[in-house]
């Protein structure tokens, strides 16, 4: 009998017991713990007490590239070294990397560990951009109404208070802005300014239809805790915003100051707590991207977080090296859920000066996608998207009207944000064939390509 016909054959039923999994499998509950930190030369005498005081943090983070390279001598090889100062003198971010997070850095693999690849780039990995890439390729100051205040989708708004954070991250879309000032980039500035977040209240109070305010940066973490509360507060009482967000990347490299910056953390619960009264949402969204930026410190900061009961939600961005296999991105997720934080969004790398060895082609988030789906809870499960370049906004990966996986272009519409227009995705050149490279690299090609991905795309969009 061939197996077409034996497959239409009723199967008999098979008892569907799953076999118990080993305890000592389920490594994504193993969280560090323990003075970890004492590994570096210059935190060796640090104890815990003075490791949690997010003052001593902040003191100790370091901002410039000289303290960094001091931090890590003996630690790396002077190779190393020489590569990482020529990485800095070439990347769009200035430096900024908290204790914790060197900390966590295995200096024993510097060129492997996927937190170090992040944070400090190398000269010797950098490749070059995507001929089709822009500074601010999500075009945020173009569908900003008020500087610092970008209401693209129809109901919501991102609202940038100021422009640092408590770390700078290679791959930051918003390295337009965020920062200093570096060797390549002179950057658009958004200081925390009075005058400035008047205009963007008097916009959000002007707009009947936006509910829903994403209070982002820089970094929530900048704010003060007074600041924090005028933000929050200012905004809950415009009958028309429904939902808040603050957003923040300091749980994931900074998680003491939630326990030890009570001020902050009290501000945060006190609007948290005012929404709550006013059957309004305010949440904390943040942003871990590795299944080791997850330590025990991290569970005792969100566990005092859902004491108090705050949401928490990650955003993740999908990077070469760094989460771009179906057995890390699992392992994040299930940690996430662990320490109750929600997976929401991963993000298919956005074109961003500098990174191109951080991107990963979109075929690679759908294959991975496909192997998280399944594996835990559907909430906390994430969405895979594409930022569409030029403004579009989110778009489920796996939407695309089109993608030629030979020249890497995908095609995404957003009917619901910009109706008619289209947008174009790129994947990273070095993952395409020869022949393909060849044709990226003859300018007159590339309109080739374009044309006739958009014209497939324009066969299928509706
Ligand atoms: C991401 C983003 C939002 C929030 O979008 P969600 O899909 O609701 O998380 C709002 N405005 C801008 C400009 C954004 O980039
Ligand atoms: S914390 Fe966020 S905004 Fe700040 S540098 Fe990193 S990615 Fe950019």
């Amino acid at each position: 009998m061939s197996t077409a016909v034996l497959n239409l054959l009723p199967t008999v039923p098979v008892p569907a017991i799953k076999p118990p999994v080993e305890a000592t499998s389920l490594t994504y509950r193993d969280l560090e713990r323990g003075p970890f930190w004492q590994k570096i030369p210059a935190y060796r005498e640090v104890d815990e007490k003075q490791f949690l005081d997010h003052s001593w943090q902040a003191k100790h983070t370091i901002t410039n590239i000289a303290k960094l390279l001091k931090a890590l001598e003996g630690l790396v090889s002077p190779a190393f070294i020489a590569d990482a100062e020529e990485g800095f003198k070439r990347a769009p971010m200035s430096v900024r990397v908290s204790p914790y997070l060197l900390s966590l850095i295995d200096w024993n693999d510097p060129y492997g560990d996927p937190l170090r690849i992040q944070f400090v780039p190398v000269a010797s990995r950098l490749l070059p951009d995507h001929p089709k890439l822009d500074l601010d390729s999500l075009h945020e100051q173009q569908d900003a109404p008020v500087p610092g205040l970008t209401h693209r989708y129809p109901d919501k708004a991102l609202f940038l208070p100021l422009d640092t954070c408590p770390v700078y991250c290679r791959f930051c879309t918003r390295s337009y802005a965020i920062g200093l000032d570096t060797e390549g980039v002179e950057k658009v500035h958004l200081r925390a300014n009075d005058e400035r977040w008047r205009k963007a209240y008097e916009y959000i109070a002007s707009r009947p239809e936006l509910e829903d305010i994403v209070i982002s940066g820089g970094d929530a973490y900048q704010l003060r805790a007074q600041q924090i509360e005028d933000i929050g507060m200012t905004l809950l009482a415009m009958p028309n915003v429904r939902r808040l967000r603050f957003a923040t990347k300091g749980p994931a490299v900074m998680p003491m100051k939630i326990l030890t910056d009570d001020a902050w953390t009290d501000a945060l619960t006190k609007v948290v707590e005012k929404g709550r009264a006013l059957h309004k949402e305010v949440v904390l969204h943040t942003h871990f991207n590795h299944p080791r930026e997850i330590t025990g410190i991290t569970q005792d900061a969100m566990n005092k977080l859902m004491e108090r009961g705050i949401t928490v939600r990650n955003q993740s961005v999908l990077q070469r090296r760094v989460n771009d296999t179906p057995e890390i991105m699992t392992q994040l997720v299930k940690r996430l859920g662990h320490v109750n934080v929600h997976p929401y969004y991963v993000y298919v790398h956005d074109l961003v000066k500098g990174v191109e060895d951080l991107r990963t082609t979109l075929d690679t988030a759908l294959y991975i996608e496909k192997h998280v789906r399944g594996a835990t809870a559907g909430f906390n499960t994430p969405i895979f998207v594409v930022d569409a370049p030029g403004g579009g906004g989110k778009r489920d990966a796996h939407s695309y009207e089109y993608y030629d996986r030979e020249s890497g272009i995908s095609v995404y519409s957003a009917p619901a944000v910009k109706a008619g227009q289209l947008f174009l995705y790129y994947d990273p050149l070095d993952q395409l064939s020869d022949t393909m490279r060849r044709r990226w690299a003859d300018p007159a090609e590339h309109e080739v390509m374009i044309r006739l991905a958009l014209a497939k795309a324009r066969e299928h969009v509706r």
